[in-house]
Formats: structure tokens, C-alpha cells, sequence
């Protein structure tokens, strides 16, 4: 049945591809973003569809979206990658309360189901490994990572608050790190620097020694995971969403330097505060709630990528 959705921080990387799903199955999208740190580019594909409407607004500004329905929103408005959330960190709290607090005005006016993209930064760096769901995380509350992981934090409280006051239909997901084309050439994640720095001959950037850990998801899967924790009748989560294959930067950087056909040497420079020692999904609620299970493995996820910054760093 065709729906209306709204995605919030629908012209980012995961928000763009979410877009395309939905309008390729057939719904009416409305991609409201701020454009802080997505970008009309992402949207080419589908922004002269007749099924396509973009807004340009900040979800820390109240929002307004006219008499209609509104079946599902995708809250995914706020920068992820940790130098732009730490950018304007009194920013990226706002969006994820006051932000936040205005997205779930907006379902509950226009009595929509709305899913939250929450993050495996609330289990902070982690004590238990690999992450379950029922771990309470292992948070610096007043880091430089905080304005983030407290923020998707206090963003999940109001989620479920919402729920138990007003009886709303919440999801919740927690995104692990994912990657794929569309992360913009200046992201900072590791996964977007090392393949332009690997492209360009430059040396990779390490940061520490490169034994932290981290598991990546291809966007495709992501979306797909999303999707189906959104259409699933009876299950709020928080659900972990993400690709339990974990390696360490190190051992992403050898594989992209081989997969580049790069010379590119490593230039280690220094950890960053609060940066995670290690983070590994598990996966088993999405794997028998959702029937949901990654399929695209690193080394295809990372040859499709490759291909994307091969064109855009020229
Ligand atoms: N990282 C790195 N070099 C870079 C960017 C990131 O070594 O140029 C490291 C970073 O310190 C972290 C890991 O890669 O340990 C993943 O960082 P990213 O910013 O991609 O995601 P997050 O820390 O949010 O998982």
C-alpha cells in the first residue's frame, strides 16, 4: 500500500539511500534536512519525481508540514560522523532533544509510526563485547564525544517516553558504523578518509596504534534493516542494526591500500579522546525479530565504494 514518509536528514549518506528505497517501492517521500551535513547531490537521482518532495528545514526549529497525512518518519536528522557532531556540539544536543521532541510532535499529530536512528554510540566504549541490546553502555558524560552519545541517549528516553505517555508506535534502531558510496568526500570517517587518501596517494591517516576495533555495514543492508524494523507490527526495539564482521583499523586500512591498488603508507597520529577500543553488533534480536541478516560482504561493500570516490575525488 502506498504510504506517505517522512524522512528527517533524508539528503545525508544513509538518509539519500533510504529515499530511493521507499520511492522506488512506491511511496510518496517528504526529505526534510537542514543540509548541515547532507547535500542536495545525494537526492539528484530522485528530487524531479513527482513522489518526491524536499523541505529544507532544521528540526530544532519547529516544523510544519501542513494538513495531510503522514504515515512514517524516519528520524535520521542529526551529523554522525565526530568531527562534524563536535563541530557545533550545543547543536548536535539540540537536535537530538529539542530536535527530537519536535519529530515525535509531528507523529503524534499526524498519528504516524516513527523510528528513531539510534546508534552504537550509546554503548559508548563498551565493557561488554560483542554489544547486546541489554547492555546499558559505558558512556563520558562530559567528553567530546558526549554532545553525541548523550544526546542519541536522551533521544531514545524520549522515544520510549513517548510510547508509554501517549501509546505511540515508536522504533528504535542502533546503527553500527556503516559505509558505502555517498559519504561525502570530507565525512572524517575512517572508512571515506582512507579510501580518498588511498586514491590520492596520500598516507592514511591512523589514528593510535590502529588495534581499535570497529564492524561495518554496507548501506544497502542498513536500509534494508531499517525498513524492515519499520514495517514490523509489534516490536519497538532498540534493535542493533549493523554487520558483526569486525576488523581493525589497521586491517581496513591493508585491505583498502590492496583494493585501491594504492602505495599508500600509514601516517599514525594521535588517538582521539574517548575514541571506542572496540565494537562488534549482535545481531541475534534483528536476525529473529526481523529475519534481518547482512548480506553484502566487506570486500564487495568495499569494491562498490571504491568505484563511488574513485569519480567523486576527481
Ligand atoms: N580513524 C582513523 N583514521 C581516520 C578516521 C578514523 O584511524 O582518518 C579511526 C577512529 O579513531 C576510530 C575508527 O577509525 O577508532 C572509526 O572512526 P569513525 O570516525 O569512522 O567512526 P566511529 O569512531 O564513530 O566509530
Amino acid at each position: 500500500m502506498k504510504k506517505t514518509i517522512l524522512v528527517t536528514g533524508g539528503a545525508g549518506f544513509i538518509g539519500s539511500h533510504l529515499c530511493d528505497s521507499l520511492i522506488a517501492a512506491g511511496h510518496h517521500v517528504i526529505c526534510l534536512d537542514n543540509l548541515f551535513t547532507g547535500s542536495r547531490k545525494n537526492l539528484t537521482q530522485i528530487a524531479d519525481h513527482t513522489e518526491f518532495e524536499f523541505v529544507e528545514h532544521d528540526i530544532t526549529s519547529p516544523i510544519h508540514l501542513g494538513e495531510r497525512a503522514i504515515d512514517q518518519i524516519y528520524n535520521l536528522a542529526c551529523p554522525a560522523s565526530p568531527i562534524h557532531y563536535q563541530r557545533n556540539p550545543i547543536h548536535t544536543v539540540k537536535a537530538n532533544t529539542i530536535g527530537v521532541i519536535h519529530v515525535l510532535g509531528v507523529a503524534r499529530k499526524y498519528g504516524s509510526r516513527v523510528l528513531q536512528a539510534s546508534t552504537s554510540e550509546i554503548y559508548g566504549d563498551p565493557l561488554e563485547h560483542p554489544q547486546k541490546e541489554t547492555y546499558w553502555g559505558n558512556v563520558n558524560t562530559i567528553g567530546p564525544r558526549a554532545c553525541y552519545d548523550e544526546g542519541k541517549r536522551v533521544a531514545e528516553t524520549l522515544f520510549f517516553d513517548y510510547h508509554r505517555e501517549h501509546g505511540m508506535a515508536i522504533r528504535v534502531a542502533r546503527i553500527f558504523n556503516t559505509y558505502g558510496p555517498r559519504m561525502a568526500l570530507d565525512d572524517g570517517r575512517v572508512v571515506s578518509n582512507f579510501m580518498v587518501q588511498a586514491l590520492k596517494g596520500e598516507a592514511l591517516t591512523m589514528y593510535g596504534d590502529g588495534s581499535q576495533t570497529r564492524s561495518f555495514c554496507y548501506v544497502s543492508d542498513m536500509v534494508r534493516g531499517l525498513i524492515a524494523l519499520m514495517e514490523k507490527d509489534d516490536f519497538t526495539g532498540p534493535v542493533n542494526l549493523g554487520n558483526p564482521n569486525e576488523l581493525s583499523m589497521k586491517e581496513i586500512g591493508e585491505v583498502i591500500i590492496r583494493l585501491t591498488g594504492s602505495q599508500s603508507k600509514l601516517a599514525f597520529q594521535p588517538l582521539p579522546q574517548d575514541d571506542p577500543k572496540k565494537r562488534r553488533p549482535d545481531i541475534t534480536l534483528a536476525q529473529e525479530k526481523l529475519s534481518w541478516t547482512p548480506t553484502v560482504s566487506l570486500e564487495e561493500g568495499l569494491k562498490k565504494t571504491i568505484e563511488y570516490f574513485r569519480e567523486a575525488v576527481r
